[in-house]
Order: C-alpha cells, then sequence, then structure tokens
C-alpha cells in the first residue's frame, strides 16, 4: 500500500508498523531498491540508496520485543545488496520454485474462485497437462478459459475450454483463416509428421500429445509433446532426443521433397542453442570436460546479459565450435534413420494431417503405437 521510493516513506512504514504491531510487513521487488550499492550506472546518491540505508536502519532498530515480521519477494537474489541478507536482516530465504502438479492444482483453485465452472471440469487433469506453467500462466489460462466459455455462449466454463486455452498460452490462438497453398500444406504436413515421428521413435522424448498443421499465433504448424509427470533433471539422453525431435521437421521435407525450406529456423536455432549450452554450460562434452566455457557479464541495472567474456583460447574456441557441429550432426543422423526406417508411419501421419488437420494423442497412436514407454521430462513444443 505504499508505493515508491524515499527515506521519509520508509520511516512512515515502520512507524506504522510499530503502531500495529505484531504485523507484517511485505515489500514486494525488493531488488527496485535494494540493488548492490556503488555498482554500474546512476551515480551512488541518489534516492534509491537513501531508501536502502533508511530500510536497514530500520532494520536494526527493533528489539527482541518487537513483532514485526518482515517479508519480501525478489526474482533477483543474486544482485541484492550483501547487507540486507546479513543475519537480523533478511536473514531466511525461502525460495519458490515452479510449482509442480499439486501447486498446480491449488494456483488453479484460487482463480477460478468467483467463476462459473461445469461440473465435469476436473483440474488435476489440467494441472498434469501444464508442466512448468507458473502462477502468472495459469492464471492467464483460466481467463483464457473464460473468454472461450463466453465465445461459445456457454454459461460456464467446461473441461474443452481449459483444454484448449493450454495450448493458446503455450502457442498462441489458432488462425484458420490464414491460406496457404495446397502445397505449403503438404509441406507442413510432412514436418509436423516428421517431427511427431521421430519424437514417438526415441523412448527418452515425451509423448506427442498433438500434432497440428492449423496455424498457431506465429507457427505455421505445432507438435507438442508433454511429459508424464514434473523433473528438474534433464539427462543428456533426452536432451539428444529433444534436439533429434527438433530436427525431425527438416529432415523430413528433405526426404520427402528433396528440398528444404525456411519453415524450420526456429527448429534450428533452437538445436543449435541446446548444443552450445551442452557443451560449455553443461560439461557434457566428452572432449572438453565438466567445466564452463565464457564468463556471461551481466548489467546489474538492467538485469540483462549484455556480453559474453571469452576465457578460453582460440584452439578451444575451434574445439567447441567443432563439438556443438557434431552433435547436431549425430542428432541429424538420427532423425534421418528414423524418417527412413519408418517412412510409411509419416506418410501415414502427413496423410491424415492433411485430412483432418489436427491429430490428438490417441489418433496419432493409432496410426503409430508408440514403440517403447516414454520416460519424463519437461513439455516441448516445436513451432513452425
Ligand atoms: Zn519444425
Amino acid at each position: 500500500m505504499f508505493v515508491g521510493v524515499g527515506a521519509s516513506r520508509v520511516r512512515d512504514l515502520f512507524d506504522q508498523a510499530k503502531r500495529n504491531s505484531p504485523c507484517i510487513v511485505f515489500v514486494d521487488e525488493i531488488d527496485a531498491v535494494g540493488r548492490q550499492r556503488g555498482a554500474g550506472l546512476g551515480g551512488s546518491h541518489d534516492e534509491r540508496e537513501q531508501t536502502l540505508n533508511q530500510m536497514l536502519v530500520e532494520m536494526d532498530g527493533f528489539d527482541t520485543d518487537t513483532n514485526i515480521i518482515i517479508m519480501a519477494a525478489t526474482n533477483r537474489p543474486d544482485i541484492l545488496d550483501p547487507a540486507l541478507l546479513r543475519p537480523g536482516r533478511f536473514d531466511r530465504r525461502v525460495v519458490l520454485d515452479r510449482p509442480d502438479m499439486k501447486g498446480r492444482e491449488a494456483i488453479l483453485m484460487v482463480h477460478i474462485k468467483g467463476k462459473p465452472i461445469a461440473p465435469d471440469v476436473d483440474l488435476s487433469i489440467v494441472a498434469k497437462s501444464t508442466p512448468g506453467f507458473v502462477g502468472a500462466d495459469l492464471e492467464n489460462l483460466v481467463n483464457e478459459a473464460a473468454i472461450l466459455a463466453a465465445r461459445r455462449n456457454r454459461t460456464n466454463i467446461g473441461q474443452s475450454e481449459f483444454e484448449e486455452s493450454i495450448e493458446r498460452v503455450i502457442a498462441g490462438p489458432e488462425r484458420r483463416s490464414r491460406l496457404i497453398s495446397d502445397n505449403e500444406k503438404r509441406i507442413v504436413a510432412y514436418h509436423e509428421a516428421g517431427h511427431a515421428v521421430v519424437m514417438n521413435a526415441i523412448a527418452e522424448s515425451d509423448p506427442v500429445q498433438k500434432v497440428s498443421i492449423i496455424a498457431r499465433g506465429m507457427a505455421g504448424g505445432y507438435t507438442l509433446a508433454l511429459p508424464v509427470e514434473d523433473s528438474t533433471l534433464m539427462p543428456r539422453k533426452k536432451l539428444m532426443a529433444e534436439m533429434t525431435g527438433l530436427l525431425g521437421g527438416r529432415v523430413a521435407e528433405e526426404i520427402v521433397f528433396n528440398d528444404i525450406t525456411s519453415g524450420a529456423s526456429n527448429d534450428i536455432e533452437r538445436v543449435t542453442k541446446l548444443a552450445r549450452t551442452m557443451i560449455t554450460r553443461l560439461g557434457m562434452s566428452s572432449d572438453l570436460g565438466p567445466m564452463v566455457y565464457g564468463q556471461k557479464e551481466e548489467m546489474i541495472f538492467l538485469g540483462r546479459e549484455i556480453s559474453e567474456q571469452r576465457d578460453y583460447s582460440e584452439a578451444v574456441a575451434e574445439k567447441i565450435d567443432k563439438e556443438v557441429r557434431e552433435l547436431v550432426e549425430s542428432a541429424y543422423i538420427r532423425a534421418r534413420q528414423i524418417l527412413n526406417q519408418y517412412r510409411d508411419r509419416l506418410d501415414a501421419v502427413a496423410k491424415k494431417l492433411l485430412e483432418v488437420e489436427t491429430l490428438s494423442r490417441d489418433d496419432f497412436e493409432k496410426i503409430y503405437p508408440p514403440p517403447s514407454p516414454h520416460t519424463t521430462g519437461t513439455p516441448v513444443v516445436v513451432e513452425d
């Protein structure tokens, strides 16, 4: 309820808190005033710094019988002034990670309050299909579902509205009006079928939930794979599976049309980034070993990465480039092998896509049953 900065505001705030004790003071976005002092841009004797100093003074002034608890929230604990984190000030940290399935269900319960919900709605299914979603995504999802229900002239929000809005939040709304030629449609169908077939053939991949050639947001078509349950660790095999699945679209175009299109640009960008991360950040290179290459420099006041400083030699740089290329190449070769082996499935999926435009998991698995049980991980959505 106190907005803005200034030492006098802080004094006011703590005066009121003491008068109303016992009470809780909550400071949102503490990094706005609590950034490290005397670093980077903006001079040092500004209002922000005075605010921070006043806060430190006030927090030191508590006696053991002052019944005030101070809590603060930030997305950037790394840039806070060390003085704030000393014992007696903010000395306990609670990390709020992405919610798990139970957490997501509970968050959904909060956001549906006051909204008319159909009796058939099962929020645990919605929670299960939204791994990786944070509170804001879930709020957005509920709002999208309500808008959809209103557009469909329903008096309450049903399960189908919830399920449709999951895809809206991930990939943007459908754009059925976009006209594409039959030839382009065929290319998109094979491209998406390529992703889906490769993902399905690899045991480490997540099960394919949906394949569609209806344009969504900026994407011309999309393939959605969702993990069976939440996980926080990404094994190397799984990362390789993701890279291979991402390349499935480009490889399908190549095999079927003997030509390639610009449609795979996003796939290729992601594959390259993933491979580079594996080599330089995750220590997953056999040759370069478990080391981090390159120091990321961050602009404290902009909170953004601005440059990467090289802390390795020209020879290592060459090695990194070589390993990244090899990683991408091996994924490419594997995707090619899979699609050559399962060419009949690729044709069947593409044909069905041209017929009905969207395949659910069941439709897809009728054409191509998963050869082995899928493992778990984070959701993969491939957009083109
Ligand atoms: Zn693609």
